[in-house]
């Protein structure tokens, strides 16, 4: 099992103008990691010839991602918004298969937003049409959509892993798939490396963010647990570190995600010890997996 370890662009930057693209795309790539995750709510924000060459140059490869607006809310049972939503996701598709990425992801599913009212059945009965034509088309392209589970605050469609699994079978392609994210799921999961567990061969991408979403392993989430269900499942897929600060990320971002408090100043020591971290909770949890066989009886 060979993972591709990914950083969140915004531990370094929070726009995508040139000089951003090239400083983000280069510390990534400096420290080790195979690919960059980068914020794409509006895709067309982002000059896509200039940063695949910026990749190229890198030798690393991107991933889009974003969190639908309130005008483009595929889950609001709305037809504009609906038509809004769908043509958001296909613009993200197409900037995605210019730039060779392998995967969408993030709250794709719905708008970003903290929600007074639990989805309806219609919504999300829309949401998987427009995902089933965008996934469809995604896979025109090779690409992978994640659907991220997020926490109670930030949508009110996916909040669970198990949910999320209903969804995409609801969808039914092979390439929709869940995608989790440790910082979520400390706060909505009964028991998180369960659900990992659970979601077995439906997850298709993990962002792994501590309780406080600042450096790993300084806050309450299990992740050696969470790492050893990983392994258990076989998870192959990309392993990206999302962190966010005020030092970095502006408005509306540190609105919408209550970054009131600054965990970080160094984005690049930050991102150094996340790489050290995953590696050696990824090294840890395979010596697990393998006990059984080193200790099988004569
Ligand atoms: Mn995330």
């Amino acid at each position: 099992m060979t993972n591709r370890l990914g950083l969140h662009a915004n531990v370094w930057v929070r726009d995508w103008t040139r000089d951003s693209c090239t400083l983000a795309v280069n510390r990534t790539a400096e420290l080790g990691f195979d690919l960059i995750e980068i914020s794409a709510p509006d895709p067309q924000a982002l000059d896509i010839a200039f940063t695949a060459r910026e990749l190229e140059r890198a030798g690393i490869s991107a991933n889009l991602s974003l969190g639908l607006d309130e005008a483009c809310d595929i889950s609001s049972g709305d037809p504009v918004r609906m038509a809004a939503g769908e043509a958001r996701l296909r613009e993200v598709v197409a900037a995605a298969a210019e730039l060779g990425s392998t995967h969408v992801c993030g709250i794709l599913h719905s708008a970003f937003r903290k929600y007074s009212e639990p989805p309806t059945a219609a919504g999300i009965a829309g949401a998987v049409e427009v995902l089933r034509r965008t996934g469809e088309e995604a896979g025109r392209h090779g690409i992978t959509l994640g659907l991220e589970v997020v926490n109670r605050y930030e949508s009110n469609v996916l909040n669970t892993a198990g949910q999320a699994v209903e969804f995409c079978h609801r969808i039914g392609l092979p390439n929709v798939k869940v995608h989790l994210d440790s910082y979520h799921m400390n706060i909505e999961e009964a028991d998180a490396a369960q659900a990992i567990v659970a979601t077995g061969a439906d997850l298709g991408y993990f962002h792994l963010g501590e309780s406080n979403r600042g450096y790993l392993g300084a806050g309450s989430v299990d992740f050696p647990r969470l790492f050893a269900a990983l392994v258990r499942i076989g998870y192959d897929g990309p392993l990206v570190f999302e962190s966010f600060s005020s030092t970095v990320v502006g408005q509306p971002l540190c609105g919408i995600l209550g970054i009131w408090r600054n965990l970080w100043e160094d984005g690049g020591d930050l991102a150094r010890h996340a790489r050290q971290f995953i590696e050696t909770q990824l090294k840890t949890a395979r010596e697990i997996g393998d006990e059984a066989r080193r200790s099988a009886l004569p």
